[in-house]
């Protein structure tokens, strides 16, 4: 609207909009709109003027899209935006009856304060898990975290320094690009809809020498696409000939629904500088708040450094339920039952957008992972899909939330895992409905 308002491209408009966020002038709510800020006035005010307070940017939150995500959508709305498992599917039987057989018998010492690093048996156990998908590491490699996302922000503290170039995927995983954004990094996006060009990274590379890659080379959010196997090994050999950090964030590798995924980045690394990032969240569920990270031990010690500051170590209850989880071989079979259920609901949510929204949208079916990645075929944009979409109670996130500077408004991010076969097919048929309706107008 203020594009077409002041004729002006809608990415300058965008920008705008970022900088007057950035200065606490408005704020933005994902599927609802843009607000103007309350201001304070102090002169009749006897509160504490809080925003005025604040840090300057970058410490600043830049927006809050991650947390309206994952906050819970208004009655009657299916969500198909937050990345999510399925409640219905967490394994909380199995938890309970861990807890009730091993409390009695538990080493209270595991209750008291543990090393930052992490609760040794689980660190072990992450270790054994992570050799057996052909990356060898040890104990003193594995850092537990309290989610990846924590990892993201560690890492960002130890390497990133204002004005530091990083390296991302566009569309890339939005709580990265803000925590690296927030660090006052900038952000080279390497686009990633179809092949990864090596060419443009090493043109990045070599010009703005970039302290890292961020990557989600398997089922990656938002686009479910899958880095070839050779594709890999190319970039292994390029960010070594250079010595390029690479940050693999795989939360999804697990999820697959075809054949296994190719191996890791980390697994195939020759030159140590892999860092890979792992978690729970999607396999288990978010709330044990349990990621790790794989690297080198100067890292893990420098980030246990930083992990210190901010909650001393991770959640010793979750993380003592994790290694029990793990050690007594709960993992796969669950990991077997996830799949399956997944996987018959990637397939109704293929089957009828196929029926219902092909002639509007183009998509691929996802190999893996929680996402189908769409775009508008016609005239349209996703925020006004989005706009109708609340209207028949529907909501799934606009492309341009993935990207730094966003260059189109067609694409959208649909969640297939976390609702069963009926509410997909619901939550199509009101998408087919908003879609003809920004179609006819
Ligand atoms: N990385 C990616 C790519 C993700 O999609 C997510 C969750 N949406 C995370 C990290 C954060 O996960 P966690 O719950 O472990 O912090």
């Amino acid at each position: 609207e203020l594009a077409d308002l002041f004729s002006v491209s809608r990415t300058t408009a965008i920008n705008a909009y970022r900088k007057l966020e950035q200065m606490g002038l408005v704020w933005t709510k994902v599927g609802s709109g843009t607000y103007v800020a309350q201001t304070l006035n102090v002169e009749s005010s006897s509160e504490v003027p809080w925003p005025q307070l604040f840090t300057a940017y970058p410490q600043n939150p830049l927006a809050s899209i991650l947390r309206d995500l994952v906050s819970t959508p208004a009655t009657g709305t299916i969500s198909l935006a937050a990345g999510m498992a399925d409640p219905a599917l967490y394994p909380l039987d199995i938890f309970t009856e861990l807890f009730n057989r091993n409390i009695g018998t538990a080493n209270l010492a595991d209750f008291g304060h543990i090393p930052t690093e992490g609760y040794t048996p689980l660190r072990k156990a992450i270790a054994a898990m992570l050799s057996e998908k052909g990356i060898s590491t040890s104990t003193e490699n594995i850092l537990t975290l309290s989610g990846s996302q924590q990892g993201l922000y560690l890492l960002s503290k130890v390497l990133l320094e204002p004005g530091d170039y990083v390296v991302m995927e566009g569309p890339t995983f939005i709580g990265a690009m803000q925590v690296f954004q927030a660090a006052g990094a900038r952000v080279l996006s390497l686009p990633c809809s179809g092949k990864l060009s090596l060419e443009l990274l090493e043109d990045f590379i070599i010009r703005y020498r970039p302290k890292l890659f961020y990557s989600i080379p398997t089922y990656q959010n938002p686009t479910g696409r899958v880095m070839p196997a050779h594709e890999r090994q190319d970039l292994i050999n390029l960010a070594k000939r250079h010595r390029l950090v690479i940050v693999e964030d795989d939360p999804y590798s697990d999820l697959y629904y075809d054949q296994k995924p190719p191996q890791s980045l980390k697994a195939i690394d020759t030159y140590g500088g892999v860092v890979y990032l792992g978690t729970f969240s999607k396999i288990l569920f978010p709330g044990l708040r349990t990621g790790y990270l794989a690297g080198p031990p100067v890292l893990i010690n420098r980030l246990a450094l930083e992990k210190q500051y901010i909650d001393l170590h991770s959640n010793n209850i979750a993380q003592w339920l994790v290694t029990m989880f793990l050690n007594e071989g709960k993992l796969v079979p669950h990991l077997e039952t996830v799949r399956r259920e997944y996987k018959k609901r990637r397939n109704a949510m293929a089957k009828a957008l196929q029926r219902l929204c092909a002639n509007d949208l183009e998509f691929t079916v996802p190999e893996g992972g929680c996402y189908f990645w769409c775009k508008l075929k016609q005239a349209g944009t996703s925020q006004r899909l989005l706009h109708e979409a609340a209207k028949n109670r529907i909501s799934f996130v606009p492309g341009e939330a993935f990207y730094t500077m966003p260059t189109q408004d067609k694409e959208l991010r649909l969640c297939f895992t976390a609702h069963n076969e009926a509410v997909l097919l619901e939550s199509v048929q009101r998408l087919a409905k908003s879609l003809t309706q920004i179609t006819k107008k």
